[in-house]
């Protein structure tokens, strides 16, 4: 058991635990009751020393909520699997704390085998799958042989719940991406850990069975209660699955919310690039298309009307297929804007149109 004094309070709203000057490792706390989060990280910083050092995660503060989605979202490098391993207990922070349930999470110095025990850890590459065993033993393997029986039993149901009972007996070497997913997903959760960290649980999946297993996973984190904290470089993915969304870029938080929130009013520009491929522009390019406006200003690709007009001064430079919808670069040979046109008359190149912008974001 670790144990150690800290002269500091965790939320400022127990004003009366200042009285308690030195509080231990735990400080105790209502969290359903104030909606606290369950997991909160005060001003985490991770620098990886080498030639030059790098900072990962820099100061960072963060709150999760119990029994949500939330998904920690930035392009590669951004720092995102290091902050899920300091969440997990794997890393040290240079500085700051996290704490789970109002205990310091203990990391490895503190603990012999490292990792939460209220959390399990579902990694990038399936490393913790032995791809030589087969799907039921790399499962079943979490449990003890004292309770034989139960461990039957509890490793049907999860092969049940991961709808990969028909697997049981194949080798996971054998087996999709999909499928490797959803067997580490029942190894981690055959202990009923209280939480779930998934580092970008879809890269290895085809995206026609992504639907499904983000839905499954859905369903499951209704099911057992779950809370459940996934990294991810995609927008589609996070914008499917998060209740709450943690925008990353160079080792910080940029942005942190409700997805629909961060989607239509980001607080930083990056985050608007990120989901929405959003247009960001100085103030003088936002003058020149009609927008006053004293700050950059963010125009997401969906929010541009065009109309053919031979007085116009933009034009359609390109077009890009994009599938379902084509998106359009129009230009005044000073500014390119990029939007999804929906128009019934497809537009041809060089065809010179108004532009009329339905919403912006100021930052
Ligand atoms: P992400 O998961 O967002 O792609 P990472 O957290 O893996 O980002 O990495 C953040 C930064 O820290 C990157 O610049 C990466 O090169 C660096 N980094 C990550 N792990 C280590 C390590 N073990 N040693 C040195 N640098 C590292
Ligand atoms: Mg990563």
């Amino acid at each position: 058991m670790y144990f150690y004094c800290r002269n500091e309070f965790y939320f400022d709203s127990f004003i009366f635990m200042a009285q308690l000057q030195s509080t231990c490792q735990y400080i105790p706390t209502d969290i359903q009751k104030h909606n606290l989060p369950l997991i909160h990280g005060e001003n985490i910083s991770v620098i990886f020393e080498g030639k030059q050092n790098t900072t990962a995660v820099d100061h960072v503060n963060f709150g999760i909520h119990k029994n949500k989605i939330t998904a920690i979202i930035g392009e590669s490098g951004s720092g995102k699997s290091t902050l899920l391993k300091v969440i997990y207990g794997l890393l040290e922070p240079n500085t700051g704390e996290v704490r789970y349930n109002g205990w310091l999470v203990p990391t490895r110095k503190d603990k012999l085998i490292p990792g939460h025990d209220a959390m399990k850890l579902v990694s990038q590459g399936f490393e913790d799958l032995n791809l030589y065993a087969k799907v039921w033993d790399n499962i079943a393997s979490q449990l003890p042989n004292t309770n034989i029986a139960y461990k039957e039993s509890r490793t049907k149901e999860m092969l049940i719940r991961l709808k990969i009972d028909h697997l049981a007996q194949q080798r996971v070497a054998d087996l999709s991406g999909g499928e490797r997913q959803r067997v580490a997903i029942a190894r981690a959760l055959i202990n009923d850990p209280e939480v779930l960290l998934m580092d970008e649980p879809f890269n290895q999946v085809d995206a026609a069975f992504r639907d499904e297993l983000q839905q499954d996973i859905r369903n499951i984190v209704n099911e057992f209660g779950l809370t459940v904290i996934l990294v991810s470089h995609d927008p589609s993915e996070v914008l499917a699955m998060a209740d709450e969304l943690i925008v990353m870029r160079n080792g910080k938080i940029v942005d942190h919310g409700n997805p629909t929130e961060i989607y239509y009013s980001p607080k930083h520009p990056y985050s608007a690039i990120l989901l929405a491929k959003s247009n960001i522009l100085n103030t003088d390019e936002a003058n020149l298309i009609g927008i006053a406006s004293n700050n950059t200003v963010g125009i997401h690709q969906e929010w541009i009307n065009v109309e053919p007009n031979t007085q116009s001064k933009f034009y359609v430079k390109d077009i890009k297929f994009r599938g379902f919808y084509k998106e359009y670069v129009l230009s005044n040979d000073s500014i390119n804007l990029h939007a999804i046109v929906k128009s019934k008359e497809p537009l041809a190149k060089k065809t010179y149109v108004a532009i009329q912008i339905e919403r912006y974001i100021t930052f």
